[in-house]
């Protein structure tokens, strides 16, 4: 009986050493390994052409067809006009009613991009920014009509607010999004 108590104290001793050594085996490792983060946002990530980030949206080409929200498999885009809307084909914008609303759930959202396949007037695309972190719910609903009277096709995010005193590609990111340019162009994306 005392024989096999003391096999267990020491075996357990055993594999406590052992475990340790493993795991310090696999730290060694890394430490000599290449790096496969990056120290972000200090550093800047790059996105694949066809990356699919929260949404830049033209307010002045939207006709409010429902088309997007039509297509949106969890229904998270809300539309409100006025008045029926229409593409005016000297100027290239919408005419008639005026756009009440249009609004995204980000805490739906699943970045599909079904959207902005059936849009008649191209002018949901999906954006750059990927981080949209808010403290309250309702902060994850971005209402872009009331963007667009910012001249914003985008939302800034928080953590960009924050950063762009500091470090420089985020100052020129904010600044690219204050202009209302938007980040996903035809040039953007490579033929097949
Ligand atoms: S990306 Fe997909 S889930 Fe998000 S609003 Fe568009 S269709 Fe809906
Ligand atoms: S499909 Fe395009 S034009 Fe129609 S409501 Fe959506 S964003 Fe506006």
């Amino acid at each position: 009986m005392s024989t096999l108590a003391s096999e267990g104290y020491f075996g357990g001793i055993y594999q406590m050493m052992k475990s340790i050594l493993i795991g310090m085996r696999i730290t060694i490792k890394y430490c000599f390994s290449p790096v496969v983060t990056i120290r972000y946002p200090f550093e800047r990530i790059s996105f694949a052409p066809r990356y699919r980030g929260i949404h830049e949206f033209e307010a002045e080409k939207c006709i409010a067809c429902d088309m997007c929200a039509k297509a949106c498999p969890v229904d998270c885009i809300y539309i409100d006009k006025s008045a029926p809307r229409k593409i005016d084909k000297k100027t290239g914008t919408a005419t008639g009613g005026d756009l009440l609303r249009y609004a995204i759930d980000y805490q739906k959202c699943m970045f599909c991009a079904l959207c902005t396949e059936p849009c008649p007037t191209d002018c949901i695309h999906m954006g750059k920014n990927h981080d949209l972190s808010a403290y309250t719910r309702e902060d994850m609903i971005v209402e872009f009509a009331e963007l667009d009277k910012k001249g914003l096709r985008t939302p800034i995010p928080l953590w960009m607010e924050r950063n762009a005193p500091t470090i420089p590609w985020v100052a020129r990111e904010k600044e690219r999004l204050e202009r209302g340019e938007i980040a996903t162009t035809e040039a953007d994306i490579p033929e097949l």
